[in-house]
């Protein structure tokens, strides 16, 4: 069974880390470590979980700052889309040059594509690239939960006037990859508090 636990790392920004693992096996992944966290780490710790990646939704500065810390902490591998990986290693880039203290990533270990299976112990999920924030922006799909980054927000939808975005390529990928999901999926996004599929398909005043 698969549970999460919503972590912000980076009061400046409130970005959502979650931290989602299999009850069966205690296998994990940190999505979008924001910031390094002795917290989250000991929490880690007491729950007896085992971190096996590190995945980015997209690679910007407050959603990849905590990439060093946990990768050195558990030597676990670090998964981002093609298309954002340059991200992880230019503060231009990944724009933490002009939010706040520079950020720099290590390298991804390896690239997660659109439909790539991901595994926590034997629960199969799956990756959407869902461009249009970024040009590699992704979600993750871990049923009946999709994380779904700033691609969708609560009534709202990722910004798209940064390097790489763009609106009507947003909207698509929101009503090809997001929107083809089962209305009840509960949409846990990179800022702000969760929403579902159903609620967003009806409500959300950008894609309706
Ligand atoms: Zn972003
Ligand atoms: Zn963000």
């Amino acid at each position: 069974m698969i549970k999460y636990k919503t972590f912000n790392l980076l009061e400046s920004f409130e970005t959502n880390t979650y931290l989602v693992w299999d009850t069966d096996s205690k296998e994990a992944i940190i999505i979008d470590p924001a910031a390094p966290s002795d917290n989250l780490a000991e929490q880690i710790s007491a729950m007896d979980l085992k971190i096996v990646h590190i995945f980015n939704t997209h690679g910007h500065g407050d959603h990849i700052g905590g990439n060093e810390y946990f990768h050195r902490l558990y030597n676990c591998p670090i998964g981002i889309h093609p298309y954002d990986a340059d991200m992880l290693l230019n503060a231009a880039l990944n724009l933490s040059d002009f939010m706040y203290t520079p950020i720099i990533s290590p390298a991804a270990n390896y690239l997660l594509r659109d439909r790539d299976s991901i595994y926590l112990g034997e629960i199969r999920g799956e990756v959407f690239h869902t461009p249009g924030h970024t040009k590699g922006g992704i979600v993750i799909y871990f049923a009946p939960y999709l994380f779904s980054g700033d691609t969708l927000f609560n009534l709202d939808v990722g910004r798209t006037d940064l390097p790489g975005g763009d609106f009507n390529q947003l909207a698509n990928s929101i009503k090809e990859k997001i929107f083809s999901l089962p209305d009840e999926t509960i949409v846990l996004p990179g800022h702000g508090p969760a929403s579902t599929v159903g609620k967003e398909k009806q409500e959300n005043p950008y894609v309706k």
